[in-house]
C-alpha cells in the first residue's frame, strides 16, 4: 500500500514537473540569442493566469513596416505545429531572408494548457473550449471569446494592423484559405488571388490547396475566417502532414509571407447565403 501511495505521488509530481511550453520557449530563447532582429514579447495572460509568449522578427532598415502573423497550436495536441514555428524562428535567426519592410509576429503556442496536456481544447473556469471555434462568425450565432487566449489574439490582430496571417494545424497536408464558414458559396471575392499564392507556396511540399471548407470541413468560429471577414487579413491555414518535412514547410511559410500584399484585402465581404447546415460537432483538424 505504502509503495502504491509513493508511486502515485511520484507520478503526480512528475506530471506537474513537465512544462512543455516553458521547455519550448527555453529552446527558442537559446536560438534567438545574439540575433538583432528577433525579440520575445508577451501577448498577455491566459485563463490560468500565465503569460503567453511570442517573438517578433523586425527586418533591418527604417521606415514603415508591414505586419504579419504566424500562430501555431490553437489546438494543444497538434504538437508539430509548434515545432514548425520553432523551426521558422530558428531560420529567421540564422539565415538571410527577403522580408525587407516586414515585421513578423510568431506565436508558437496559443493554447498553453492544452499543449502541456496534449489536448485539443483549452479550459476556462473548468470548462473545455475549442479555441478555433471561439471567434465571431458571420454564419453562426454563439457566445464568442470564451477564452482569454483567443480574445488576446484578436485584439493583437487589431492593434498591430496585421496584414497577412498563417495559422498552423495538423495533420492533413494542406494549405487553405477562406471561406471555411457554413455558406452556400465557398469562393470569396479574393478566391483566385488566394489560390495563386497557395499554389506557389506548396511547390516545396506538394500540399493540397483550396478553401478550408472544400479541402477540410466548414466550421463556425475559426480564426482564419474571422481574420479575413472582420479585417481583410490575408489568412492562410496550414495543416501539416502526418510526418512533415519541416524544412520544406518552413520554405512554404517563407513563400506565403513573401506573397502577402502590403495592404489588407479591400473587399472581403461574405456575399453567399449562410447554409442551414450547422453541425458544430464536425471538427476540422
Ligand atoms: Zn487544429
Amino acid at each position: 500500500m505504502k509503495i502504491l501511495i509513493i508511486l502515485s505521488l511520484f507520478f503526480a509530481l512528475d506530471a506537474f514537473a513537465i512544462d512543455h511550453f516553458e521547455g519550448l520557449h527555453k529552446k527558442i530563447t537559446k536560438v534567438i540569442k545574439g540575433s538583432n532582429s528577433l525579440k520575445k514579447f508577451t501577448l498577455g495572460k491566459n485563463d490560468e493566469g500565465s503569460d503567453l509568449y511570442g517573438y517578433v522578427y523586425d527586418s533591418q532598415g527604417s521606415g514603415e513596416k508591414v505586419n504579419h502573423l504566424v500562430v501555431a497550436a490553437h489546438h494543444g495536441n497538434e504538437i508539430l505545429s509548434a515545432d514548425l514555428a520553432y523551426e521558422f524562428i530558428k531560420s529567421l535567426a540564422t539565415k538571410k531572408n527577403s522580408f525587407k519592410g516586414s515585421r513578423i509576429y510568431i506565436i508558437p503556442v496559443l493554447n498553453k494548457s492544452g499543449y502541456n496536456k496534449k489536448e485539443r481544447e483549452e479550459v476556462a473556469a473548468g470548462v473545455s473550449h475549442d479555441p478555433n471555434r471561439d471567434y465571431p462568425d458571420p454564419c453562426v450565432n454563439k457566445k464568442d471569446f470564451k477564452l482569454k487566449s483567443t480574445s488576446l489574439l484578436a485584439r493583437f490582430v487589431e492593434e498591430k494592423k496585421i496584414v497577412g496571417a498563417i495559422t498552423i494545424h495538423g495533420y492533413y497536408g494542406s494549405l487553405t484559405y477562406p471561406w471555411g464558414i457554413y455558406t452556400d458559396n465557398y469562393r470569396s471575392l479574393d478566391h483566385d488571388i488566394f489560390e495563386l499564392k497557395a499554389q506557389k507556396a506548396v511547390s516545396y511540399n506538394s500540399y493540397t490547396t483550396g478553401t478550408h471548407a472544400d479541402i477540410l470541413y466548414p466550421a463556425g468560429g475559426a480564426f482564419e475566417d474571422w481574420a479575413y471577414f472582420e479585417h481583410g487579413v490575408w489568412s492562410l491555414l496550414v495543416e501539416l502532414e502526418n510526418n512533415p518535412n519541416l524544412d520544406d514547410d518552413v520554405k512554404m511559410l517563407y513563400s506565403s509571407i513573401e506573397s502577402f500584399p502590403n495592404t489588407r484585402s479591400r473587399d472581403h465581404r461574405h456575399l453567399g447565403n449562410c447554409s442551414q447546415f450547422k453541425d458544430l460537432g464536425i471538427s476540422r483538424p
